[in-house]
């Protein structure tokens, strides 16, 4: 039997296609402005190598940014869960996930099966993503696969204040108009993004065997930087890039032979930035679906959604995410609705809030 796995993230979409647990084909392309055509274009690329059509695929999962612009797919994955599960098919002993994404970074706990134990997510500020990369290959006038190469050249790394995605640019085209080599402006800013995701992966357990997925998995001056920060050599997939469509996939053929178990514990919204950590926590076993944190919040953050195995759990809205800290002042001072806020009304002690 055939399933196939769609990750349509913020700068590349990815496709995997497995028959009966192994992959037969796969494709990484750009995303375009309009998620379906990109789908669609992703899917037939993956589908050019075992020579089949979508008629073949008996079920599809999609994940990533675009999931739910995916006409052909049946269902849509978290690709927190999906970079989990993925990873666990290469390597079942990894317990922290480092996800380097277009646009976001995450750090996630895992267990041996590969269902997401705990995560965290940064997707307030572009800095260390990469698009950000991108920006400054751009500056810097070099090729985008070119710069973790060149980092590793470097005899005299630049220290960078800010990876402020505005800040981090002009510093950068500074040190450039005085003559500083490239290599030396990109080993600055790896050591200063390395900063960066150790302080993301210390709002979870470091543990390992640990890996980093995404395409920025792929810049080996980034790997190196992290991997001394850390102090642990992650286990790197074979294309780490294709992780989450991989992770779909599986889902794919177990939500399809109903093969599918354990769940998902701890889902953490939020962001953490020089004001300080604005973090809701919600332990998706414990939670019912009651609804009474929607009824109790004046700021309307939560909403009741299904999470991958089909259960009805809060959420905090995905708009408000990066506004976290503007919209709630935290449960020490807020009163919510009526019987108070949405910590004092969880009936299952399911919420925490961190600030
Ligand atoms: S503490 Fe108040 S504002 Fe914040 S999420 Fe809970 S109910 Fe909403
Ligand atoms: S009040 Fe608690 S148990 Fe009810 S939906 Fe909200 S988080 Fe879940």
């Amino acid at each position: 039997m055939i399933f196939a796995g769609i990750d349509i993230g913020s700068r590349a979409a990815k496709a995997v296609i497995m028959n009966d647990g192994e992959i037969i084909g796969s494709t990484i392309q750009d995303t375009g402005p309009e998620s379906v055509k990109t789908a669609y274009a992703t899917i037939e690329a993956a589908m050019q190598e075992p020579g089949i059509t979508l008629n073949d695929i008996d079920y599809t999962v999609a994940t990533g940014y675009g999931r739910v612009l995916v006409p052909f797919a049946a269902e849509n994955v978290s690709e927190i869960s999906c970079h989990a599960r993925g990873i666990n098919r290469y390597y079942p002993s990894v317990r922290t996930i480092l996800d380097m994404g277009g646009q976001d970074c995450k750090a996630i706990n895992c267990n041996e099966e590969g269902h997401v134990t705990n995560f965290v997510m940064n997707d307030k500020c572009a800095g260390g993503t990469g698009r950000f990369l991108e920006m400054i290959a751009d500056v810097l006038n070099v090729q985008l696969e070119e710069i973790g190469e060149l980092a590793l050249t470097s005899f005299s790394e630049i220290p960078f204040n800010t990876i402020c995605a505005v800040f981090a640019k002009s510093e950068a085209i500074v040190h450039l108009r005085h003559g500083v080599p490239k290599s030396d402006i990109l080993a600055g800013l790896n050591e200063a993004i390395s900063v960066r995701c150790h302080n993301l992966l210390k709002k979870v357990t470091i543990e390992s065997d640990f890996t980093i997925t995404g395409g920025i998995a792929k810049n080996t001056g980034m790997v190196d930087k992290i991997t001394k920060k850390i102090g642990l050599e992650p286990l790197l997939a074979e294309d780490p890039q294709l992780i989450g469509a991989l992770g779909a996939a599986i889902y794919a053929r177990e939500k399809y032979l109903g093969k599918e178990t354990g769940s998902d514990t701890r889902v953490q919204y939020g962001y953490n930035d020089a004001t300080g950590d604005y973090y809701i926590t919600i332990n998706s076993v414990k939670c019912d679906g009651c609804g009474e944190c929607i009824t109790a919040c004046p700021s309307s953050i939560y909403e009741i959604a299904s999470d991958e195995n089909g259960r009805s759990v809060a959420m905090v809205k995905e708009t408000l995410r990066k506004k976290l800290s503007i919209l709630c002042p935290g449960v020490g001072n807020c009163n919510g609705r009526e019987k108070g806020n949405c910590q004092a009304v969880c009936p299952g002690q399911a919420l925490t809030i961190s600030w």
